[in-house]
């Protein structure tokens, strides 16, 4: 049986409207009109707005359960209150990359927080072909600073156990686990996926050394506490404009191996980089490219300038770090361009292509990318991807 909390109950647009009324976030006298605009999996999202102004506030709520697993998959409240406090942890280091909090209330399971309708959530814009030109030099930025001032070379190492223990999230990391780390690896776990991708995905679950370093990938996500993590920065999590960028649902966080967020980016803009072709595909590799370099410099700037650590000054220890996440975002992205593919939950990028064959052709590349990223996350580097997709796509 579902366990629903006693005071929780569910929004409704009129409730909505109440409550953004009693909060004194809208005009008491305004017209306010609301939709629930939640295309994400887990949640509701109400939009609320004064029709006279166009002002708008955001209304997130959590239900018990997972929307599209159903009831069968209960899933804690909880995941609001560490959204919200994720929120608040991540705007504190990086305000402009980040929507601000006006309210939380961790029963009801609602974060109320600053209205983004004027970006566009960055997955369909890419697919639209829009250009975000300051995208991943932005999400570079974003990443260094909330991985570096939430890491024990910032903050004290018991406070910094402190925070993590308010980030325990152990059924939000549980889907990640089974959905990205477990089930696509195995032919007789759940899977989805074309016919025509049976051998290709034959190979991956037959080749001895992708199953190794996947539980190896694994068990990093799930003992490795380097810095709070955002646990689901895909495109899809990303509002932006051609000068704006922010982040958005960070659920699933958790203290992780950073070069998970910085390996979920990545293999988001990789599904764009082998559906594209000609300049289009070239404008990711460029983000590719200004993602890494953004990451490095800004990261490599906190730690000269920020770093507590008595070690800080200790030659090698900076670059043996950025080897570290690089070769682990790697692997991670890897895992996540094959869950993509033979799992359970697909993207977008992918599943729009038209021509039948070219989008076979296209998740045939990802899975082999996808094991090769595991592979020899050791000795790739961003050019050598990019020059294996400019090969084989
Ligand atoms: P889920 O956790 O269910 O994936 P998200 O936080 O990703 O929920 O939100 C789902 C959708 O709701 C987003 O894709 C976006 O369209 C809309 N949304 C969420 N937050 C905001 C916001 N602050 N401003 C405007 N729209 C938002
Ligand atoms: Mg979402
Ligand atoms: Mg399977
Ligand atoms: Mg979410």
């Amino acid at each position: 049986m579902t366990q629903y909390h006693s005071n929780f109950t569910r929004l409704t647009n009129a409730t909505a409207i109440i409550l953004a009324k009693k909060l004194g976030l809208v005009d008491a006298d305004a017209n306010l009109s609301c939709k629930e605009i939640g295309d994400g999996n887990l949640n509701y999202v109400f939009h609320i707005t004064d029709t006279a102004t166009n002002n708008g506030i955001i209304i997130k709520q959590a239900v018990p359960y997972a929307k599209v697993l159903g009831e069968s998959w209960p899933l804690t409240l909880k995941r609001a209150a560490i959204e919200a406090n994720a929120l608040i942890h991540f705007r504190s280091y990086c305000p402009e990359f980040v929507p601000q909090v006006y309210y939380s209330d961790e029963q009801l399971a609602i974060t109320v927080m600053e209205d983004l309708s004027h970006l566009k959530i960055v997955r369909s814009g890419l697919i639209a072909g829009d250009s975000f030109p300051l995208l991943s030099q932005h999400i570079g930025e974003y990443v260094a600073k909330t991985s570096f001032y939430t890491s024990d070379y910032h903050l004290e190492p018991s406070a910094k156990k402190e925070v993590a223990r308010q980030f325990t999230n152990p059924e939000l990391c549980k889907i990640t686990e089974v959905f990205i780390f477990t089930d696509p690896f195995f032919e007789e776990l759940p899977g989805d996926f074309e016919v025509e991708l049976t051998d290709a995905a034959k190979r991956i679950w037959h080749d001895q050394d992708v199953i190794l370093e996947v539980a190896k990938l694994k068990q990093s996500f799930e003992t490795e506490q380097e810095a709070l993590l955002h646990g689901d920065l895909h495109t899809g999590s990303i509002f932006a404009s051609e000068t704006e960028t922010k982040v958005i649902d960070p659920e699933f966080a958790f203290y992780g191996p950073v070069g998970f967020d910085l390996g979920q980016y990545t293999a988001n803009l990789l599904f764009q980089a082998v559906s594209r072709n000609g300049a289009g595909k070239e404008e990711i590799f460029t983000q590719l490219d200004e993602f890494w370099r953004s990451f490095e410099k800004t990261y490599s700037e906190l730690w000269n300038t920020h770093n507590k650590s008595p070690f800080r000054h200790v030659t090698g220890y900076l670059p043996y770090l950025l080897t570290k996440f690089k070769r682990d975002a790697f692997g991670f992205a890897g895992c996540e361009l094959i869950r993509r593919t033979i799992g359970l939950s697909h993207v977008a990028d992918l599943n729009v292509m038209e021509d039948k064959e070219t989008k076979i052709a296209a998740k045939t590349a990802t899975l082999k990318l996808g094991a090769l990223l595991i592979k020899k996350r050791e000795e790739l580097d961003v050019p050598a991807v990019i020059e294996w997709i400019k090969q084989q796509t």
